[in-house]
C-alpha cells in the first residue's frame, strides 16, 4: 500500500472518526438534555431530580404547595384536583393527591401506571423532593410536597405533580459523562495509533536515511540499511543502501587498484634490481681483475650476457603485459586451422622435449578439421608460455605432457596437461594474477618473471575466450584456454 494511499486513509478515517464521534456526542447531548430528541434548548443543567417540571408546571405546583400550607382540606375537592389536572395536562403533566387511605386522586392519563407502589413514602423530614423514579419500564420525574390535611386529627397528605420522561433520555443522561469521557479516550487512542503508525512507517525510516547520509559524510559505509516494507520510503532505504554498497565496491576497487600499483612497482624493482646485482658483481669482478684468465672472463661476460637477457626478457614481458592491459596491443585476427599449428609449435620445441625426456601425447580425435580466428603471433606465445611451464616445472621423470583439443559448446578447448607437481589449491586461484608465483616456485632456480599466465589470460580474454587451470598437488597440472571456432571458412 502506497504512503499516500495510507495518508489519505488515514486522513478519512480521522475525519470519518471524529465526525462521528461529535455527531454521536451533540445527539447523546441533545437526547439528554431535552429528552424528547428535539431540542437542546435547555442542555444538561436540566436535570429532572432539580428540575424535574417546566416553569409552568412548576407555577401550579407552587399554587398547589400553598393550597396545601394553608387550605389543606380544599385538595379533596375532586373538582379543583380537576381543574388543576386539566391545567397541568395542557403542559405535559399530571397530578397525584394522596392521603392516609392511599390516592385520593390520580390524573386519568396515567390511570394503568400503579402509582401507590412507586411513590416515595410519607417523609415530613424531607417534605418537599425533586426527584424520578420508575414504575415498570416507564421512568418518571416529579415533584412532591407532603403535609398535614389536618393538624388536629393529623391525617397526612401528598401531592405530587408528575411527568413522564424518556427512560432513553435518563439513560443517556446518566451514561453522558462515561460516553464523552469514552468518546475523547476513543479519539486520543486512534489519534496516538496514527502517530505511532505514521512514526513507525515514515518518520524512523526517514530518520535511519538521515543517520546514514550522516555516516557516509564521515567517510563510513560499513553500516547496513534494511527495510522490509514496499511501500515509497521502503524503496527509498533500499535505493539508498544499493548507493551505499555501490560506493562501498567502489572505494574498495579503488583501495584495491592502489594496493596493485603498489604490488606491481614493488615487484618490478625487485624483479629488475636482481639482475642488476649480479651483473654489477661480475663486471666489478672483471674490472678488479678476478676473472683474471680468459676462461674466467669467458664466464664473467656470459653470466653478464645471461642476465641481461633475462632483464631484456622480463622487460619485453613487462611491456608486452601493460600493452594489453591498456588494450594498446592490436591484434591481428586471421583463420587458423588449430591442431596442425599447435602441432607446429611442439615441432619448434622438439629440441627442448627431447633434452628434459619428455614424452609428449595428442587426444585430438575429430579435432583435425577445426578452424579458429586467431592472432598467429600472440595465440603461439601463450602455447609456448603453457609448454615451457610444464617443461619448468617437471622435475621428476617420466615427464609427460598430454595435449588435448576438442570441441564444447561451439567453442575449441586446448588443455595441457603435465605429470608435474602440481599446485597448491591455495595457490591456484591466483596464478593468472601478474607477478604471481606460488611460494615454493619463487625459491626455485626455475620461476620465471610471474607474467607468462597472466599474459596468457589477456592474450585469450583478447580472443574472447577464456582460461582456467586444474591442478592437485603432485598430481599435474591442466592448464586450459578456449577459442571460438571459426565456421565460415570463405
Ligand atoms: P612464472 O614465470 O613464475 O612461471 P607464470 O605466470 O607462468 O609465472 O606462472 C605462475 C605460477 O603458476 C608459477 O610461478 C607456478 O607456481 C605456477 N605454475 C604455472 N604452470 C605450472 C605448471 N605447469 N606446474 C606447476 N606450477 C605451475
Amino acid at each position: 500500500m502506497s504512503i499516500r494511499f495510507r495518508l489519505l486513509l488515514s486522513f478519512m478515517s480521522v475525519v470519518v472518526v471524529s465526525v462521528i464521534v461529535f455527531a454521536l456526542a451533540a445527539y447523546s447531548l441533545s437526547v439528554a438534555v431535552t429528552g424528547d430528541f428535539r431540542s437542546i434548548s435547555r442542555f444538561y443543567k436540566v436535570h429532572y431530580s432539580v428540575h424535574p417540571l417546566s416553569d409552568e408546571e412548576d407555577n401550579l405546583f407552587i399554587d398547589l404547595k400553598y393550597l396545601a400550607k394553608h387550605d389543606p382540606k380544599r385538595l379533596k375537592e375532586q373538582l379543583l384536583l380537576e381543574d388543576y389536572d386539566q391545567q397541568l395536562k395542557m403542559v405535559q403533566a399530571g397530578l397525584v393527591v394522596r392521603d392516609d387511605e392511599g390516592i385520593l386522586y390520580q390524573t386519568p392519563t396515567l390511570h394503568d401506571v400503579d402509582m401507590e407502589s412507586a411513590l416515595p413514602a410519607y417523609d415530613l423530614s424531607n417534605r418537599s423532593i425533586r426527584n424520578t423514579m420508575n414504575v415498570g419500564n416507564r421512568f418518571f420525574s416529579y415533584a412532591k410536597f407532603d403535609f398535614y390535611f389536618s393538624s388536629e386529627t393529623g391525617e397526612k397528605g401528598s401531592i405530587f405533580v408528575i411527568r413522564e420522561r424518556s427512560p432513553f433520555a435518563e439513560m443517556i443522561r446518566t451514561l453522558l459523562p462515561i460516553l464523552i469521557g469514552m468518546l475523547a479516550a476513543i479519539l486520543l487512542l486512534t489519534g496516538w495509533l496514527l502517530y505511532r503508525y505514521v512514526t513507525r512507517k515514515i518518520i524512523k525510516p526517514l530518520d535511519a536515511l538521515r543517520q546514514s547520509a550522516e555516516h557516509i559524510t564521515e567517510g563510513d559505509l560499513t553500516f547496513r540499511l534494511h527495510s522490509s516494507s514496499r511501500d515509497e520510503v521502503g524503496q527509498l532505504v533500499l535505493t539508498f543502501d544499493q548507493m551505499r554498497r555501490q560506493l562501498y565496491d567502489s572505494v574498495q576497487l579503488q583501495l584495491h587498484y592502489e594496493e596493485n600499483r603498489k604490488q606491481l612497482l614493488s615487484n618490478i624493482s625487485h624483479d629488475l634490481r636482481t639482475p642488476i646485482t649480479t651483473i654489477k658483481g661480475y663486471a666489478e669482478g672483471i674490472r678488479d681483475g678476478v676473472a683474471n684468465t680468459p676462461d674466467k672472463l669467458d664466464k664473467y661476460v656470459e653470466a653478464i650476457h645471461t642476465r641481461a637477457s633475462d632483464m631484456e626478457q622480463l622487460v619485453d614481458e613487462l611491456l608486452l603485459y601493460s600493452k594489453l592491459d591498456l588494450n594498446k596491443e592490436p591484434f591481428s585476427f586471421e583463420q587458423l586451422l588449430l591442431l596442425p599449428f599447435l602441432k607446429s609449435i611442439v615441432e619448434a620445441l622438439a629440441i627442448d622435449f627431447d633434452n628434459e625426456q619428455v614424452e609428449v601425447s595428442w587426444l585430438a580425435e575429430g579435432a583435425e578439421e577445426l578452424f579458429v580466428l586467431a592472432d598467429q603471433e600472440k595465440l603461439k606465445r601463450v602455447v609456448v608460455n603453457l609448454l615451457s611451464n610444464c617443461l619448468k616445472y617437471m622435475v621428476s621423470h617420466p615427464k609427460r605432457i598430454t595435449i588435448g583439443v576438442e570441441v564444447k559448446d561451439g567453442f575449441a578447448v586446448v588443455k595441457i596437461k603435465d605429470n608435474g607437481p602440481g599446485i597448491h589449491p591455495d595457490a591456484l586461484p591466483h596464478i593468472f594474477e601478474r607477478f604471481y608465483r606460488e611460494e615454493l616456485s619463487r625459491s626455485k632456480a626455475a620461476g620465471g618473471s610471474g607474467l607468462g599466465l597472466a599474459i596468457a589470460k589477456q592474450i585469450i580474454e583478447g580472443h574472447g575466450g577464456e582460461i582456467g587451470a586444474e591442478s592437485l598437488p603432485q598430481q599435474g597440472t591442466s592448464i586450459y584456454f578456449t577459442l571460438k571456432i571459426f565456421e565460415d571458412r570463405r
